[in-house]
């Protein structure tokens, strides 16, 4: 487990940070959003709560989650 990556981040619900956490998919019917943790796995957490990191549709490659940490770290 790492981060955060810039001062002031806030940790996900599962105590990680974007981008180890980012986002997987919305429920929006059931008021989900399901958040993708490179260490938990998958979870829900309440769509109308979630903290506004930028979000990825698609799931990052370790490649990119890397450059991701970097480009936050340089914040
Ligand atoms: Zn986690």
């Amino acid at each position: 487990m790492s981060g955060p990556y810039y001062n002031g981040q806030k940790s996900e619900k599962c105590g990680c940070y974007y981008p180890d956490v980012h986002h997987f998919r919305d429920v929006p019917e059931e008021n989900q959003r399901i958040l993708r943790c490179i260490t938990h796995g998958e979870y829900p957490v309440e769509l109308g709560n979630v903290s506004k990191f930028s979000l990825e549709e698609s799931i990052p490659s370790d490649k990119q989650l890397e450059k991701e940490r970097e480009r936050l770290r340089k914040l």
